[in-house]
């Protein structure tokens, strides 16, 4: 008889995606850079596919790439003058994959996390059948006095700086309080291109400390499925015993070589979308809260009878996809910074849909 795993009964019922994204639509639900990679980088790209046997595995635990990103690491972050190596590095088919090797690698009874944040910390958790806790953040969506709330039963604490989906930067003395307590902390910083403030300068002082980084946002690379996690060696070693073999595919490999190896542009963009949010902030005062990342959480509920759910149909019908909340959250969509002209048709809209709502 065919039995399915009773923990699968947690997890919402699969549907098949419901928005269609056609090139007609924006899409500012994902988080992504509104930018592709320019034909140059494609073509070194397409040069080192050229040059690489496509019938053969990728190096089995991919020495070589993590090597250049832990180069690149120091080179990206100088001013701190990290020292990292390989030994430091972990690649993974995005932060996703790593994500849900790290709820696996500790003892201990509790995952902590701290919502509203990103869900695939609960859902790995879950999947694995482990406890989770949930200490909420504060009204201003920070984790204040997290550390007074964390017992010998934390197995790991996921923190996300800048949080999705507030947009916010956690404080760093907060950070700090917690990691002084010893436990395993991750610090995922998918979005930390855009608050120029990261963690990882601290990697040395506390080997509790695991950074997660993401090539699918500030470097607008989504799509090839990217994710690094830089933490001491004795985590990385841990990983490395249950890691898929093979997960990293030769396609990604080549095209963060590439990126890395030319990422002038990257930097250009990062501060195109900073001023960009910054721009739509000001056009949003008393309803957008402040952004550290290059999304922007948008509260709708001063406007009496307007729900999440009418405001991301209302953008619908004008080709514009927003990210919706339910539950606590069934007031405020999450909306994505994109190019000057994608964030004025967005500008456009939103006033139309206030005007529907005075
Ligand atoms: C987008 C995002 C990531 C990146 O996930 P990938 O699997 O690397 O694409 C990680 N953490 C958070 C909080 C994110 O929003």
């Amino acid at each position: 008889m065919m039995k399915f795993n009773p923990i699968l009964s947690n997890f919402p019922e699969y549907k098949p995606s419901s928005t269609i994204i056609s090139s007609d639509l924006i899409d500012l639900s994902k988080n992504e850079n509104p930018f592709d990679v320019s034909h140059e980088i494609k073509q070194i790209f397409y040069n080192k596919i050229n040059q690489t046997s496509l019938n053969r595995y990728p190096e089995l635990t991919s020495e070589t790439i993590r090597q250049k990103i832990a180069e690149f690491l120091n080179d990206y972050f100088k001013s701190y003058k990290l020292n990292l190596n390989k030994n430091n590095i972990v690649v993974g088919n995005g932060s996703d994959e790593l994500i849900s090797y790290l709820v696996k690698i500790f003892d201990g009874e509790e995952v902590i996390v701290c919502p509203p944040t990103f869900e695939m910390y609960e859902f790995y958790s879950t999947l694995h059948n482990l406890k989770v806790k949930e200490v909420p953040l504060d009204q201003n969506f920070e984790i204040r006095n997290l550390d007074q709330k964390i017992n010998e039963k934390a197995r790991l604490i996921f923190i996300c700086s800048p949080n999705n989906p507030t947009g916010n930067i956690q404080p760093e003395d907060e950070i700090i309080k917690i990691l002084e307590k010893g436990f395993p902390v991750v610090i995922d910083e998918a979005y930390a291109d855009f608050s120029k403030k990261s963690m990882i300068k601290y990697l040395e002082k506390y080997p509790n400390l695991i950074i997660l980084r993401t090539f699918s946002k500030a470097f607008g690379l989504a799509g090839i499925r990217a994710g690094i996690l830089i933490a001491n060696q004795e985590i990385v070693n841990q990983i490395m015993k249950i890691k898929s073999p093979y997960s990293f595919n030769i396609l990604s490999e080549k095209m963060v070589e590439t990126i890395i190896e030319n990422y002038e542009d990257v930097l250009k963009t990062i501060d195109y979308i900073i001023e960009e949010r910054n721009a739509l902030s000001k056009k949003l005062v008393g309803y957008a809260l402040k952004s550290d990342s290059n999304f922007l959480l948008i509260d709708l509920s001063k406007k009496k009878g307007l729900t999440a759910e009418k405001a991301y149909n209302f953008f619908l019908e004008n080709k514009i996809i927003v990210r919706k909340y339910t539950g606590v959250f069934e007031n405020k969509i999450r909306v994505t910074v994109g190019t000057k002209e994608e964030n004025q048709k967005f500008l456009d809209c939103f006033n139309s849909l206030l005007d529907k709502y005075y």
